[in-house]
């Protein structure tokens, strides 16, 4: 007899009840709230995707990937919505001019990329393009960034914020490309690079246009704290500030000073450090106004939040405030601080990435296949010792237990006596299976009875599981969920695809895209392929909070059960790695045409096995022909006949040809 397997979740009263629907899954995954308004469940129970937010039609992700395959493009798959990335920065621009209208701003908003969110050049570019009608510019961070940025930024109005450390041919670099018509600002970052800045300017017989990034003592939280304040990796504190402004006036620069930048953090969760760095920054500003520097525009970095839970909190996967909040808060502090000093307020300038590029990536990737404790109750025999027998009676009471007529829920004395019990059978079940491994150490119980007191123990932990109460229960009985949870082995390499969720602890909203009119009835976590022990995905997102387990459907091998990453369009794409040589993925671009149909833009094959060894510089062909070599040997000595190596030589060179995930085409 199987064990029905299914535990319900109780800190989430949705999975209770009887009915389920596409709502009770929006609501479970939070979908409704962090997707808000690219994604959410249509009637069929898929993710259905609007690349074009509220106003454009709508593509069924289930049937894009469906499609997708039938082009010959396998899972795991990155799938890039064009029009998503347009609309965060339509969504961006139209919120600083809501916020220059209502706080009646007399100045604009000029925002850059920073390239190192996402460095693709099919991102760029689109940016790019999009951004022209606002003079949409770039932020680079180092030599390799400061040449994308100059080659691909043609509009003479967006301004190209250089950022990083800089040696004197970034400098210089910097000056000439002012001679093709771009509006490179090299901010300086530590205090010895002025001094070079101004040995370039004299070698060249002309100047960059400079800006400085301040050092703001102002606290910070989250993660990126330490991007600021005292002991921040850039910057100049103020001493040093003033020091650069007369070491500029002296060697007749400080006519290029125009712009003053800080840098909060990424993913600023709470808007009361972002005001403290603005007023700190806007007081700076206008002090380097009254030291004579003509500047111009205050950079205010990056770090607006990312929703990752929808719980709109202060707390790591959130953030407590509106984009629009943001803009407002921007606009209206920066004009407080120049207004009592009488100075002309600045271009107001936001290097947002991570706002930006997140939304328009959905990673899908499929089910290999489970894995769980041992599960089901062995049939009684006649000769079964007593720890076994006792084992039996304690799951037999629990049954008995369970059946028996529910009790009025709730009533704390009630649960307090149900919880005494379950306490109880669990510490004899504990009990009798350390009886019975006792018992085989000394050879007094079989290799198939210990076999039986084990898979007896999980069928006791699995009943105490179910009639756990609602609250009040103990960590050690807690744990038994866990304990009963399902891995799922997803194809997918952690390092590769989702390199934040293993180094920063980050999270994504993940979900299955299709099955969501069903309800979920088991408790998961995700192994990826590599064989490192980190490459799981076991924090999940839970407005607000976190928790360790997903509510996942039961996996039918040979059926499709296809996962969906959201969120996950900042960092991680070009961040990932090759442990274990997983490669990159397949990727496409999406892009909703004039009859609002989708259509597929660009197409990046995955890396393939070949493409990974030779990244490693091994050669592909020589490898190979040293295994034809080993063959061949094989052969002369009998171990292997003709047909069988050429079978395997074939296994080799196709899959050098091959991606480097698992496939189940030929
Ligand atoms: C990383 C970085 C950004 C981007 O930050 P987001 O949180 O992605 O908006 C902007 N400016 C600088 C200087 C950075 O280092």
């Amino acid at each position: 007899m199987a064990l029905p397997t299914a535990i319900p979740s109780p800190s989430n009263p949705t999975v209770e009840g009887r009915s389920w629907s596409g709502a009770a899954s929006a609501a479970l995954y939070g979908v409704n709230k962090w997707g808000e308004p690219y994604f959410s469940v249509n009637e069929l129970g898929h993710i259905e995707v609007k690349p074009k937010g509220e106003r454009g039609p709508t593509i069924d992700l289930v049937e894009l990937v469906e499609g997708l395959q039938g082009r010959n493009l396998s899972l795991p798959l990155l799938i890039r919505f064009d029009n998503i990335l347009e609309d965060r920065l339509d969504h961006l621009h139209q919120a600083f001019a809501q916020a220059i209208k209502a706080y009646d701003y007399p100045g604009h908003y000029q925002g850059v990329f920073p390239v190192k969110c996402n460095q693709q050049r099919h991102v760029v570019e689109q940016l790019i393009e999009s951004g022209r009608r606002w003079n949409f510019g770039l932020e680079a961070g180092s030599k390799a960034e400061l040449l994308i940025a100059l080659s691909l930024l043609n509009d003479p109005k967006a301004l190209l914020i250089c950022n990083g450390y800089k040696d004197k041919r970034y400098i210089e670099t910097a000056i000439l490309a002012r001679r093709l018509g771009r509006q490179p600002v090299v901010v300086i970052e530590q205090p010895d690079e002025v001094e070079r800045i101004i040995s370039a300017s004299k070698e060249l017989g002309a100047a960059p246009l400079i800006g400085i990034r301040a050092k703001l003592s102002a606290r910070s939280t989250g993660r990126w704290g330490s991007s600021v304040g005292d002991k921040a990796k850039f910057g100049l504190a103020v001493p040093d500030i003033l020091a650069t402004v007369e070491a500029l006036r002296n060697a007749n620069l400080l006519t290029e000073l125009k712009l003053l930048h800080f840098h909060v953090g990424s993913q600023i969760n709470d808007i009361a450090v972002l005001k403290d760095a603005l007023q700190e920054a806007g007081q700076i500003y206008a002090a380097l106004c009254k030291l004579g520097a003509p500047m111009g525009y205050l950079d205010v970095g990056g770090g607006l939040g990312v929703d990752y839970d929808g719980s709109r909190t202060a707390t790591a996967a959130s953030k407590n405030y509106s984009l629009q909040n943001y803009a407002n808060d921007v606009v209206a502090t920066v004009r407080e601080s120049c207004e009592p000093w009488g100075i002309t307020v600045p271009t107001l300038v936001s290097e947002s990435g991570r706002a930006i590029a997140s939304h328009f990536s959905v990673l899908v990737f499929d089910i290999l296949g489970t894995g769980t404790v041992p599960r089901g109750i062995p049939n009684p025999t006649d000769s079964e010792p007593l720890t076994v027998r006792n084992l039996r009676f304690t799951l037999e009471s629990l049954i008995e237990h369970e059946s028996k007529p529910e009790q009025p829920a709730g009533e704390p004395s009630k649960d307090q006596r149900k919880l005494e019990k379950l306490q109880e059978a669990w510490n004899d079940a504990i009990k009798f299976k350390e009886d019975a491994l006792a018992a085989f150490r000394l050879g007094y119980l079989s290799l198939t009875d210990r076999a039986v007191a084990e898979q007896l123990t999980w069928a006791c932990a699995d009943r105490i599981a179910r009639q756990l109460p609602q609250t009040g229960v103990p960590e050690e009985l807690k744990a038994l969920r866990s304990a009963l949870a399902k891995t799922y082995y997803a194809n997918l390499s952690i390092f590769r695809s989702a390199p934040d969720t293993w180094a920063i602890d980050q999270l994504f909203p993940v979900m299955p895209i299709h099955r969501l009119n069903e309800r979920p009835n088991e408790l998961g976590s995700f192994a990826d392929l590599t064989c490192d022990s980190d490459g799981k995905l076991e924090r999940f997102v839970n407005s607000g909070k976190i928790k360790t387990l997903l509510e996942l459907h039961e996996f039918t091998p040979g059926q499709p059960y296809w996962i969906g990453m959201f969120l996950a369009g900042a960092y991680q794409e070009v961040m990932g790695n090759l442990h274990n040589l997983f490669g990159s993925t397949n990727a496409v671009n999406i892009r909703i045409n004039e009859n609002g149909e989708y259509q597929l833009d660009h197409v990046v094959k995955g890396d393939t096995n070949a493409q990974v060894l030779e990244a490693m510089e091994h050669n592909p062909s020589e490898l190979l022909e040293r295994l034809r070599v080993a063959s061949e040997t094989a052969i002369q000595s009998g171990q292997l006949n003709i047909q069988d190596a050429s079978r395997l030589m074939d296994h080799l060179e196709s899959s050098l040809r091959q991606t480097t995930y698992l496939t189940n085409k030929p």
